[in-house]
């Protein structure tokens, strides 16, 4: 079985800084993580190859040139090549411009079975590349994965929806994208980690991968970003004393008297 994981390398968001005079985003010395959900997504494609001997991931990305680095630390999780889509071409392209790339990047790998990919990133935090890719790619898809069991040609995924969950069968080749609850990735091994270091990744360009420059990139993205901010920080709340709930609501009268807000 053939199993392709896009994953994508994000800022550690819990670190995250806005310019507050360009509002764009300060990536300079915040720390590039793998995106959480695309762990979860790897690490389904590693269960898959354990149970099936014979199972080969790979692991593919657009980003720059930094973004080797995650795909090293994939292949120390357990995937056994990472291809990084990386070219000047690509730079500053949307969701709609990213997943022509990386369908066009798949399409060059060739056969697949499954494509796995995170539901969300943590930071464009749209979750429409997995489902723009099978589109793209002429193929079924099934989002917010909590379970996932081979059967036969088929995947049989359990859903998880706003107010509950359904089950999907569909054929294969597929895209299935994970959240948090579908497993616990697994941490990286120190042979793999001296295996991630030495393995090559390879690096496509927009011509390696065939893809027409009038669908990639800055100029061919629909979106336009308009204004980035930071939301102001909301002022420290009012704790209302009082020992009994009739006189925490008494002293919440007065202060509102006093305020004359009432
Ligand atoms: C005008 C414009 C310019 C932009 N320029 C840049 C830029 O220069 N650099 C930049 O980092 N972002 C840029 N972005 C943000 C970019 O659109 C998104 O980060 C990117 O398209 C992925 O969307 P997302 O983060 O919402 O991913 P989601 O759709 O939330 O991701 C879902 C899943 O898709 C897969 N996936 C997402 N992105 C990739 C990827 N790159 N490679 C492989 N798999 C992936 C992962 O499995 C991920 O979990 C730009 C956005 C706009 C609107």
């Amino acid at each position: 079985m053939k199993i392709i994981v896009c994953v994508k390398q994000v800022p550690n968001t819990n670190q995250i800084k806005i310019n507050p005079e360009t509002g764009t985003l300060i990536r300079e010395g915040v720390p590039a993580i793998l995106n959480p959900d695309d762990a979860n997504a790897l690490e389904e494609a590693l269960k898959v190859k354990d149970a099936n001997p014979g199972t080969t991931v790979t692991v593919i990305t657009m980003g720059p040139p930094q973004a080797k680095e995650m795909l090293q630390e994939c292949v120390a999780m357990g995937a056994d090549e990472g291809i990084l889509l990386s070219d000047r071409a690509l730079g500053g392209s949307d969701t709609w411009a990213t997943s022509n790339a990386v369908a066009a990047g798949i399409r060059k790998v060739g056969d697949f079975d499954i494509i796995f990919a995170g539901r969300q990133a943590i930071d464009g935090d749209t979750a429409q590349v997995g489902p723009q890719i099978a589109e793209k790619l002429g193929i079924p898809q099934v989002t917010y994965a909590t379970e996932f069991d081979i059967d036969g040609d088929s995947v049989v995924v359990k859903r998880a929806l706003e107010d509950g969950y359904e089950r999907l069968k569909v054929k294969m080749p597929c895209v299935i994208t994970a959240i948090k609850e579908l497993n616990t990735p697994r941490y990286m091994s120190i042979r793999g980690i001296l295996k991630g270091a030495k393995q090559e990744i390879k690096v496509w360009s927009a011509d390696d991968i065939g893809v027409d420059r009038s669908v990639v990139g800055l100029k061919a993205s629909p979106t336009n970003v308009f204004k980035s901010f930071t939301p102001k920080p909301k002022g420290a709340g009012l704790t209302v004393e009082g020992d009994t709930a009739k006189e925490k609501a008494a002293n919440l009268m007065a202060d509102m008297k006093a305020r004359h807000i009432i």
